[in-house]
């Protein structure tokens, strides 16, 4: 199956569950639009969204299709394990509800169970250039500065601006996170 056969699937599969009244009380089918087409393999990451594919492009952003990396089957399932974990946590985290702190805590603590196996399963795709997303809460609030140090080795993270937004790395680790504007370094040179 070709890559344009794919997506035009994709799109007519989008447009039958928008138009179902009761679509989101079924499986959201992935837009043609999620998926990545850049077509000189830049360098992926393990980045968990609501969808079931984790793996993205770190210059658009959008989904890669599985088929392009010929993943093995034990990745597929080490990808999908984590993936269902690191998803249930992040939706708790968006639900804003009683479960929020303790959520945002996991996904902003390096060594909780959640990030150490993300850490691992992006490790297990490197042939890729596989980095792994780390966590930073939604909108930026005084109170969280965005992050400046790799949040594994303490080492100052590095721009990566091949992408649709900047973004931060660390190339020994291979941890990847959004630049937010608000620096903790700015702030104070504010006041
Ligand atoms: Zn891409
Ligand atoms: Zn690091």
């Amino acid at each position: 199956m070709s890559e344009a056969s794919i997506r035009n699937d994709a799109g007519d599969r989008f447009r039958l569950w928008l138009d179902d009244p009761y679509h989101r009380l079924k499986p959201y089918p992935g837009s043609p639009d999620d998926l990545c087409t850049c077509s000189d393999e830049p360098p992926i990451k393990l980045m968990s969204t609501l969808g079931e594919n984790p793996i993205h492009c770190m210059r658009c952003n959008r989904e890669v299709p599985p088929e392009r990396l010929r993943l093995e089957t034990r990745e597929v399932d080490a990808v999908a394990s984590w993936q269902s974990v690191q998803g249930a946590i992040e939706m708790l985290e968006l639900d804003s509800g009683p479960y929020e702190l303790w959520a945002r805590a996991q996904l902003m603590d390096p060594n909780s169970p959640t990030n150490r196996r993300g850490l691992e399963v992006s490790g297990l795709l490197r042939a890729h250039r596989c980095y792994f997303w780390f966590f930073q809460p939604i909108g930026i609030d005084e109170d969280i500065p965005g992050l400046t140090n790799c949040p594994v080795c303490d080492r100052r993270l590095v721009r990566y601006d091949d992408g649709i937004f900047p973004q931060l790395i660390c190339e020994d680790d291979w941890v990847v996170t959004e630049f937010r504007e608000l620096m903790p370094d700015l702030d104070d040179n504010e006041e």
